[in-house]
């Protein structure tokens, strides 16, 4: 469906969880998480109604985030019954990649498509640090799980943070130009943990982008199967590829095709518009599937055309990532 801006909405993002088992330090607190209980957060059968009512409206593309979505128990039975709605052309996973080399086998014969790794830093102590507790050395496992698994195409979230893991820009690089992976470097927001943003840790991806160029040659790229902002480029030679995204320095919101489902049921346009309209009331309410597509409808149609995140008490006004899904 065509948004008020002609924008074709056709990909929805949904939180599975608000809980995870790593605490990134510019996403969660340690302690004085507003955890939802188990009956406010969506069944997978709710899930499952959602996603084929989505399918209505022209959503064709899914991806499961969270929190953590891989510490949600039976996860493959959910990647199950999504994709096997025929609307459904591509199901994809956001994942910290812990669980995953134990999962990966069981997500794949589910009709998981792929997924996306985050991953900040090749250095075990790095790791530990910003993860707070997390072993590198199984996201690296995860990583070659996913390619063996042929889950492609297999991408990096890498989150640039000045002063952090600046000075690794080229060592993901070279990960990229040895095996088929797709590393993408995103610009440190003002969401989540804000206490731990700041405007001087942001890296610009003009930046990053000037020092891939003096090592490697790039070219732009594609990538077979993608919904998202990032603009890809391959490194001569290599066998993956790089890629940007820039929501601080270059916002895409004249591309942006995408949902937002949360934990707790809430449908969201936008996820630094605060607005959000309920459909698990309406689910719960066993109000017709009319009121539901109503909903998509209204949300789809007031999405903003941009947002603000410049606005300096933006961040602390909305609601954190690991609640709205990253
Ligand atoms: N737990 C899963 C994971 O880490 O992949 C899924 C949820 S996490 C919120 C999704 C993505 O959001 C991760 O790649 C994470 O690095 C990114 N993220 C969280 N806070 C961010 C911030 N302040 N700026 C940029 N990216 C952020
Ligand atoms: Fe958990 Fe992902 Fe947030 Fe890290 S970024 S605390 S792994 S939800």
């Amino acid at each position: 469906m065509l948004d008020r801006l002609g924008r074709d909405i056709n990909y929805m993002r949904i939180s599975i969880t608000d809980r995870c088992n790593l605490r990134c330090r510019y996403c969660m607190p340690v302690e004085g998480v507003s955890l939802k209980e188990h009956r406010e957060i969506l069944s997978f059968e709710e899930i499952e109604t959602l996603v084929r009512v989505s399918t209505e409206l022209g959503i064709r593309k899914i991806r499961l985030t969270g929190g953590e979505p891989l510490i949600r128990r039976n996860l493959p039975d959910l990647v199950h019954s999504i994709s096997r709605l025929e609307a459904i052309d591509d199901l994809a996973i956001t994942t910290n990649g812990i669980l995953f080399p134990a999962l990966a086998a069981e997500l794949k014969a589910a009709g998981l498509n792929r997924v996306n790794l985050s991953l900040d830093t090749l250095k075990n102590d790095r790791y530990q640090y910003i993860t707070r507790g997390g072993d590198v050395s199984v996201v690296i496992k995860a990583m070659e799980t996913a390619l063996a698994e042929g889950l492609h195409p297999v991408k990096v979230n890498t989150v640039l943070i000045k002063g952090f893991n600046d000075d690794e820009i080229l060592d993901f690089c070279r990960l990229a130009y040895n095996l088929p992976l797709h590393i993408r470097f995103i610009e440190f927001m003002p969401v989540g943990e804000v206490k731990y943003w700041n405007q001087d840790r942001i890296i610009k991806n003009s930046k990053v982008y000037e020092t891939i160029g003096r090592h490697f040659s790039l070219k732009p790229g594609r990538i077979s199967r993608g919904n998202g902002p990032a603009k890809y480029f391959e490194m001569e030679g290599g066998q993956g590829s790089v890629g940007f995204i820039s929501p601080m320095s270059n916002h895409f919101c004249g591309e942006c095709n995408r949902l937002r489902l949360t934990a707790d049921g809430k449908l969201r346009a936008c996820l630094y518009d605060g607005k959000e309209r309920d459909l698990k009331e309406a689910l719960r309410g066993k109000e017709p599937e009319e009121s539901l597509k109503q909903i998509f409808m209204e949300t789809i149609l007031a999405k903003p055309e941009r947002h603000a995140m410049g606005d300096k008490a933006w961040g602390a006004r909305n609601r954190k990532m690991y609640q709205i899904g990253g």
